[in-house]
């Protein structure tokens, strides 16, 4: 059993690892393969030079996607088959020989360092390269640092209760702990969601309430209109970090607000701005949210019932470089290596997170008028610089929003 698992997750990350390659590569040689042209459907909404950067912008994106696929690749095949996990046990076991509950959380805790170490120069690269090239970024080093520093504080303290119960639960819990584990996790999940806009995003942007009475007056009728109860309207500082733009909900329940980026209001006019916010809506009101959480439910069950069972299987550990069986490292194994399993259903996934943003189209187009949003989208795509010709099988495998021909040829159809 341990051969056949080690040569199974061998073959499968190898796959993996070409078909994200292969689809990269095409990706790139499609989108500049278009580049001279703006498709017609755009032609004057969007000119030739901004088809260009986006095109350029994709591009470099995508090529850095690459590499770093292959870097992970290399490290994770690095920490299981290559003792990388064994040798982090081994270190951590002399110094702690006997507090078990410790010592998994810091060989936890060490091995997810050495995995966002590696990430590390990527997304730098990206904001401090790949963004200053395209005039997309706002932040400062010291910023990108502050941000560090501030996400591992939160991380670490949102996480380490929850990983000490982990291990705790694993420890002494009996033959069910999955099960309780699961309890506690989905808990943990649903608190995070109604806490996450009042308490955690703040660290991190600033919120102010709307100010635009226009506009105010606007979005009001429309979320009545819609039966939709907010507990306020309000703008983040996104242009501190980014000039993306974009408009979301958040929270859960009581905490549930509506986010405008600032940089989405400076772009849209008050029209474009209700249709945008009209999709949001749809969303909200498909469940979309709902779903998405019940999903999550249902798969960490089904993960963590599985993780119930291979704790117990000797050929798990051995087969995946692991010579020291423990409740932590069949922890840690699992994370690592389950995406590798889980990578064929990621088509799936993007293909039912396109269906959403459909419906949500179809809400906006009922509730608001389906030409500001097709306005506010040619806006979107031309100012984030999002490639209007996607390859598309990459687009099938990763998008999770449509390709955006389909979408506005879609919301057309409702003019
Ligand atoms: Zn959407």
């Amino acid at each position: 059993m341990s051969l056949a698992l080690t040569s199974i997750f061998v073959i499968l990350l190898f796959a993996t690892t070409i078909v994200r390659i292969w689809l990269g590569r095409r990706h790139i040689s499609h989108v500049l393969g278009h580049r001279n042209q703006v498709p017609a459907a755009f032609d004057g909404n969007i000119s030739l030079e901004a088809h260009q950067k986006a095109a350029d912008y994709s591009a470099d994106k995508t090529k850095l996607v690459i590499i770093e696929a292959i870097v992970q690749s290399i490290l994770l095949l690095a920490l299981t088959l290559g003792g990388g996990l064994q040798l982090i046990d081994n270190i951590w076991r002399e110094s702690l020989p006997n507090q078990e509950i410790i010592r998994g959380a810091l060989v936890i805790c060490t091995a997810m360092l050495v995995s966002s170490f590696i990430d590390l120069p990527f997304e730098y690269y990206k904001t401090f390269v790949v963004d200053v090239k395209f005039g997309f970024n706002k932040m400062t080093p010291k910023m990108f640092f502050t941000d560090l520093v501030k996400h591992s504080i939160v991380g670490l303290a949102l996480g380490a209760p929850i990983l000490f119960a982990a291990l705790w639960l694993m420890q002494g819990a009996g033959e069910y702990w999955w099960l309780y584990l699961w309890a506690v996790w989905s808990v943990f999940n649903l608190v995070m969601l109604a806490l996450y806009p009042t308490f955690i995003a703040p660290l991190f942007n600033k919120f102010s309430p709307l100010a635009d009475d226009t506009l105010k007056v606007r979005i009001e009728a429309l979320l009545t209109k819609c039966g939709f109860r907010s507990q306020g309207l309000f703008v983040m500082d996104g242009s501190a970090r980014s000039s993306h733009g974009n408009a979301y909900f958040t929270g859960f329940g009581a905490s549930k607000r509506v986010v405008f980026f600032d940089t989405l209001l400076e772009r849209l006019n008050v029209d474009e701005i209700e249709a945008v916010l009209a999709h949001e809506l749809g969303h909200f009101k498909h469940h979309h949210v709902i779903k998405r959480i019940a999903l999550m439910f249902f798969v960490s069950f089904l993960g963590l019932a599985l993780l119930g069972w291979l704790i117990n299987q000797p050929w798990f550990y051995s087969g995946l470089g692991v010579s020291n069986p423990s409740n932590y490292m069949a922890l840690i194994l699992f994370l690592m290596v389950s995406p590798i399993f889980l990578f064929v259903l990621r088509p799936i996934m993007a293909s039912y997170s396109r269906k959403n943003e459909f419906e949500a189209d179809d809400y906006a187009a009922k509730h608001a008028d389906a030409k500001y949003l097709v306005e506010a989208l040619v806006k979107l795509y031309r100012d984030n610089a999002s490639t209007l010709t996607p390859d598309p099988l990459h687009s099938a495998f990763y998008d999770s929003h449509p390709p955006a021909s389909i979408r506005i040829s879609k919301l057309l159809a409702y003019t």
